[in-house]
């Protein structure tokens, strides 16, 4: 069999416009074409699952090789083949469907991935690393014919008989002049660790040595020898494809661990594991901070079910979880498309709230099973709620629950729980209620000790973020105003002494009470005796009228 044909294509040769546009990012050929053999190996597995593959399907490791002296690089997969037809119609005319229309956008498309995504150029990235891209392939179906298949990187493509005895694929990429920096061990060995280390299906690399037992020697200790091994780079099920079920503490910092080897260990983390109504698996950790001005951002990786897409998570994560560790994975992300597209697309937007929304709900269920780890954690996990706060309103409306205020004696108060606290000792003349706090606990702590002693509560407020977070509390909290410990307002605030507020005993207070109900009509009026501010009466009589007049008068908030 021999059949020449030309790509049916509008346009003179697409090929140099790939090349060209794709030249700054090449490296990514590597990534598509090892995603294409991973492909290729799971429509098999999911097709014997469904009996239709006769036997057994055998090991379906994928290999990667170069040859420096042919200049070639060779991915080789025991996937589904193809027959004649289906290369027709898979490599010729599918990813020349939109050539066209490629044609007009490829100058708008701000990078690579944008073009090979929405033009369905896979394959056809190899052109940017190879002159000639030679296909060996054999379908899995019964009968079919080994088929090969040549193109130049012209628009003509050659379609003959092939050489493969067993089923799968081969992509023999005879690399160009330019690209020779390809064929080099180091330089493969870095690009499938980066986009490669988690897929499906083993991924074998070469050979490599490793020390195995080998006896004991004379006195007994135990001898090693080097033996040759297959380099397997990936790790094919990553612990965020498992349900959280199955792993334990240990399994998921094993798995920090293999993200960032150098790093120390997170304080916790979270596992995403969505189906409805996008699709959505993750892990995501909360690292140890030491300075909030020293935070590594953009530490999560983004895949698409486990090909490493990018660490540029900007538009999926929520602003403030970017200081997070961990990965994410979602097909249904458009990792393929422009930025401004991401922004507006409605699945990145419910991905976006719904991290928020279960980190939100993890901090609270920390807080709520175990306040006190909560507090011992607080240092760090209070640069992501404030942060949180600060940066997104959905958020703080739940971070209310949790976020934590603390002293300058390391006491930690939920924000109403401080409210309810210094409500009644810490009032200015307005009525408004003044937390104090300290941002340089050592310079300040004459100011601190007058404070206390004086019987007010000082907080700790000296991350350089709580700078920001003291202006949110004045505007977030009514009725309040934060004032630092060293100005001048401390001996402006009014103290209610425990002892005025018993001014009566409850025998003594009812009893006037009784008096006055019996002196005025109950019906229409309301007799409160509580203790008052210094200088008021014990005793209130309220009418909702009479509290509108006395309202319009003056703001006594219903005293008289
Ligand atoms: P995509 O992977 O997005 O479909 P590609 O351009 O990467 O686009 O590949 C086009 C098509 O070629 C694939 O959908 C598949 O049908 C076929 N193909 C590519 N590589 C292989 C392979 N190694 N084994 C079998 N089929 C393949
Ligand atoms: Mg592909």
């Amino acid at each position: 069999m021999k059949e020449k044909g030309n790509i049916s294509i509008h346009t003179e040769n697409i090929f140099p416009v790939i090349k060209k546009f794709l030249y700054s990012d090449n490296e990514i050929f590597l990534r598509e074409l090892v995603s294409n053999a991973v492909d290729a190996t799971q429509k098999l597995k999911r097709l014997s699952s469904l009996g239709k593959v006769d036997g057994d399907i055998g090991d379906t490791t994928i290999e990667v090789s170069f040859d420096e002296k042919a200049k070639t690089i060779t991915i080789s997969d025991k996937g589904i083949g193809m027959t004649a037809e289906e290369v027709k119609k898979y490599i010729n005319q599918i990813a020349f469907s939109g050539a066209e229309e490629f044609v007009e956008k490829f100058k708008e498309a701000k990078d690579a991935n944008e073009i090979i995504g929405r033009f369905g150029l896979g394959f056809y990235s190899a052109f940017m690393v190879a002159d000639t891209v030679e296909i060996q392939t054999l379908s899995y179906q019964e009968g079919a014919e080994p088929v090969r298949w040549e193109c130049d990187g012209s628009t003509s493509f050659e379609i003959s008989d092939g050489n493969r005895t067993q089923r799968g694929t081969d992509i023999i990429l005879h690399i160009n002049s330019e690209s020779e920096e390809f064929l080099n061990q180091s330089r493969i060995q870095t690009i499938l660790d980066k986009y490669g280390k988690f897929l499906p299906v083993p991924i074998k690399f070469g050979t490599k040595t490793t020390s195995e037992p080998d006896g004991e020697d004379e006195e007994g200790k135990p001898k090693y020898k080097s033996v040759e091994v297959d380099n397997i780079i990936n790790n094919t099920s990553p612990a965020w494809i498992k349900a959280p079920s199955e792993l334990k503490d240990e399994d998921y910092l094993a798995f920090y661990r293999e993200l960032y080897p150098f790093s120390e260990d997170p304080l916790f983390w979270i596992h995403l594991n969505v189906d409805y109504p996008f699709n959505l698996t993750g892990i995501l950790y909360f690292p140890k901070i030491k300075n909030d001005l020293d935070i590594q951002k953009n530490k999560i990786k983004l895949f698409s079910r486990q090909v490493f897409i990018t660490d540029e998570v900007k538009d999926v994560v929520p602003e403030f979880l970017m200081l997070l560790h961990g990965v994410i994975d979602s097909p249904d992300i458009p990792l393929n498309v422009s930025r401004s597209f991401l922004q507006a697309d409605s699945n990145v937007k419910k991905i976006n709230n719904h991290i928020t929304k279960k980190v939100a709900d993890k901090l609270n269920e920390l807080f709520k099973t175990d306040r006190k780890g909560f507090q011992e954690k607080w240092n760090d996990i209070g640069v992501f709620v404030k942060y949180g706060m600060l940066t997104d309103d959905k958020f703080a409306e739940k971070a209310n629950d949790f976020c934590l205020l603390k002293t300058v004696d390391d006491e930690y108060f939920t924000l109403k729980e401080y409210a309810e606290k210094v409500k009644d000792i810490q009032v200015d003349k307005d009525g408004q209620i003044v937390y104090l706090y300290s941002n340089d606990a050592a310079n300040q702590d004459s100011f601190i000790s007058a404070a206390k002693e004086k019987g007010y509560d000082v907080l700790n407020f000296d991350s350089p973020l709580d700078n920001h977070f003291v202006s949110y509390l004045e505007q977030k909290v009514e009725k309040t105003s934060l004032k630092r410990v060293d100005s001048d307002v401390i001996d402006k605030l009014i103290k209610k002494e425990e002892d005025q507020k018993l001014a009566l005993s409850e025998e003594e207070s009812n009893s006037v009470k009784s008096l006055f109900e019996k002196a005025i009509n109950k019906e229409t009026y309301q007799v409160h005796v509580e203790p008052l501010a210094e200088d008021a009466l014990p005793v209130t009589v309220t009418m909702d009228e009479f509290m509108r007049r006395m309202k319009d008068m003056a703001q006594t908030g219903g005293g008289m």
